[in-house]
């Protein structure tokens, strides 16, 4: 018998290898199966007469197998099955590749069901590599003639083999309780899970297939809502230190830069001020275009922490980032005599050991236990907080660059012996348009910088064709002779046998020894030591490198003012947020900057999202573009993005959304601990386990 834990080598057709192959997949269990959903389906539902099969379409029909015979093609050593069928009405030739077992498996009159594109050749119309199956007694179809779901699969694993297991266990969807609330249920006009469960792998028609989608991403946006709405709750219970506005202080601080803050700037930091001197935690977003100016609206928080007597930490995610911030705070807080630390990973792993105390422009060397015991600020990599460092007396921690700080790291601060939590500040230059923030980040405050300094130059954006290839260099050669510095971007680190995609090693090589002979070139890559890594930065930064190429590793937050040229190759394997991100690595001093796009592929839609860029300056609205270009799920489904990894719900079901935030609402406020809820608690923390909120 089969149940919701067997193991999946049990069912049927499920050896050892397909078994290590299911496990790539995350599956391990029949029920890891039923919720194993297909990312698409294919309507094969319609099953027409041969005769009506028209060039162009996507068809089904019913038809007898007269001729089936395996060919060689002429040119390849691909193989072909060739088929005859007929029905009634017609006969149409069937075309299969690299597929010879199938001249055995259908045999000359078998009835099979045919589902796929009718082409044209100048023998006719004919069907290329449809999905076949033959007609059982029931008359009941897997795989053709129906709604077909379709599986993301790995290779070596066919979505047909996924059907048939999912098939196998449908069954077993009766057996799931439903752990939503039946009001809500009634409410909100969903059906139940177990039904849920069977119609979006094999639905009976559209209308119950959406139906069932729509459950399923209910189920999960209401435990996204839920656990928002729990963890804006423990916000409220959780002790903080107060934070008071230094008015005086700030004004003159402000006042010192060589600059005037923009309206937003002012907003942002007034903003979190005011969250500061709440006796419980700040938990605030604070989202700005690259180069929007978020470091200095994060040091006048900073600056009001200390001046009570608080200290505070800034993490970032590469530990270049983290010396650059330690240099401009450093600037920054040049006359106010503040103790800044820094903090690095040496090489040897889990052991900071390379730590500079600043006070009064001395930098020395310093041990882990003193900077972290003397500085008021300290700076280093989102591992600070990773390896359970005890920081006392934190008045505020920060996050550059990454969005989500999850509730697990939050922990992680959380001083046990004082019983009180820092405020906490996350930045990020991702642009999540604003509703949906309010939506997907409801845990989060928001503060948007939505206006740049003034005076910046735009930055000059050109799709350059491979012919000009050459006079791109020349101008890479003019700009070095002005002094200027240039950036270079690839897609990989290794040369790689996927042809055309430009590898950091080979560009590297063919840049120094045939192009720029005389120039002085360097290399960053991730698979680089961190003291290579710092080396290389530390030389560009100081003009020693006339040209950096680089992978995605200086995608954030890196200054160099004096680089002038941004250079991206295999530009369409970008996406145009991180594209823009890029492009935000020049244009940061007075110097006119350029941004040159090399492109490996030349298809509609990859040039119009490159013509995106080069027409578009604005974050937002580029995020938006690439948003109707890509979907959610390309945009921001990765894990590094922050987002939540949902599995059937995303960015795009603003309105079911906003319908489980009322329902999440609605029942925290009568039950705040869900103590009359036990299913549904119980399957909140298998959600947060799953999708890594802790
Ligand atoms: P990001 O938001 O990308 O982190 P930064 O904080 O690094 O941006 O700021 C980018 C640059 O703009 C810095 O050199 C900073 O000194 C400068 N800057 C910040 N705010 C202003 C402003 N209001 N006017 C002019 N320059 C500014
Ligand atoms: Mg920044």
């Amino acid at each position: 018998m089969i149940n919701l834990d067997s193991p999946i080598e049990i069912l049927s057709k499920v050896g050892k290898t397909t078994a290590q192959r299911l496990q790539k997949l995350g599956l391990k269990t029949a029920k890891d199966l039923l919720f194993y959903f297909p990312f698409r389906h294919e309507d094969w539902s319609n099953v027409i007469s041969v005769a009506k099969l028209s060039y162009g379409t996507v068809a089904t029909c019913r038809a007898r197998v007269e001729l089936i015979k395996n060919t060689r093609s002429f040119f390849k050593r691909k193989n072909i099955t060739e088929a005859l069928v007929s029905d009634n009405s017609g006969s149409i030739k069937v075309v299969w590749f690299n597929q010879p077992y199938l001249a055995k498996t259908l045999k000359i009159g078998d009835e099979i069901f045919l589902s796929g594109k009718v082409d044209l050749d100048r023998f006719g119309l004919h069907l290329t590599s449809p999905s076949y199956e033959k007609i059982n007694r029931e008359g009941e179809t897997t795989h053709t003639a129906r709604i077909v779901p379709i599986y993301s699969v790995t290779e070596n694993l066919t979505e047909k083999q996924i059907r048939f297991l999912v098939k196998l266990i449908i069954p077993l969807a009766e057996k799931i309780e439903d752990w939503l609330p039946k009001n809500i249920k009634a409410k909100f006009n969903l059906v139940d899970l177990k039904d849920a469960l069977g119609q979006i792998h094999f639905p009976d028609n559209k209308f119950k297939l959406e139906s069932a989608k729509r459950r399923l991403k209910f189920d999960e946006l209401f435990l996204v809502q839920l656990r928002n709405t729990l963890v804006k709750i423990n916000l409220l219970k959780t002790k903080a230190p107060v934070i008071n506005f230094y008015e005086e202080e700030t004004k003159k601080f402000v006042s010192s830069l060589p600059f005037q803050l923009t309206d937003a700037q002012r907003k942002a930091a007034w903003e979190i001020l005011q969250d500061l001197e709440n006796n419980h935690p700040m938990n605030r977003l604070l989202e700005g275009d690259v180069g929007s100016g978020k470091t200095i609206v994060a040091a006048i928080a900073v600056l009001n922490v200390i001046l009570n007597g608080k200290k505070a930490i800034v993490m970032v995610p590469t530990e270049i980032l983290a010396g650059q911030h330690f240099k401009s705070f450093c600037k920054l807080f040049d006359k106010l005599n503040i103790k800044i630390g820094l903090l690095t990973r040496s090489n040897k792993m889990m052991n900071y050991e390379i730590g500079i105390l600043a006070h009064d422009g001395e930098e020395k060397k310093l041990d882990l236990k003193f900077i972290i015991n003397n500085s008021q600020l300290i700076i280093g990599t989102h591992a600070l907080i990773q390896e359970g460092m005890e920081f006392n007396n934190l008045g505020l921690a920060i996050v550059d660059e990454q969005h989500r700080f999850g509730v697990g790291q939050r922990m992680a601060i959380h001083n046990k012996k004082e019983g009180i939590s820092p405020h906490f500040l996350s930045m990020t230059a991702t642009p999540i348009p604003r509703t949906m923030s309010l939506i997907f980040y409801g845990d989060l405050d928001l503060s948007i910088i939505d206006e740049m300094p003034v005076g910046r130059k735009k930055i000059f954006t050109k799709i350059v064709s491979h012919e000009k290839r050459h006079l791109a260099y020349d101008f890479v050669k003019q700009e070095i002779k002005k002094g200027r510095q240039i950036f270079i971007i690839c897609p990989l680190i290794d040369p790689s046998d996927k042809l055309g995609v430009k590898s950091v090693k080979d560009e590297f090589e063919v840049l120094q020894k045939e192009i720029f002979p005389e120039l002085s070139i360097g290399i960053l890559h991730g698979k680089m030591k961190s003291a290579e890594k710092e080396e290389v930065m530390k030389n560009f930064l100081e003009n020693k490198i006339n040209i950096l190429v680089s992978t995605s590793v200086i995608e954030v937050g890196i200054d160099v003012p004096n680089a002038t040229i941004m250079i991206i190759e295999g530009a369409e394997r970008f996406g145009l947020a991180q594209l823009h991100q890029f492009r935000g690595r020049v244009g940061r001093s007075g110097n006119q900057s350029f941004c040159l796009l090399f492109s490996g592929g030349e298809g509609s839609e990859t040039m119009e999202r490159l013509e995106a860029l080069v027409n578009c300056n604005d974050g937002f609205a580029l995020a938006e573009k690439d948003l109707t270009l890509r979907g959610p799920g390309e945009v921001w489904g990765t894990r590094q993005s922050g987002v939540l990894e949902l599995k059937i719900a995303s960015l795009a079901d603003c309105k079911i959304a906003k319908e489980a935030k009322e329902a999440a609402e609605e029942i925290i406020k009568k039950d705040p601990e869900l103590e009359n809820f036990p299913d549904l608690k119980e399957k909140l923390s298998e959600f947060e386990r799953d999708v890594h909120l802790e």
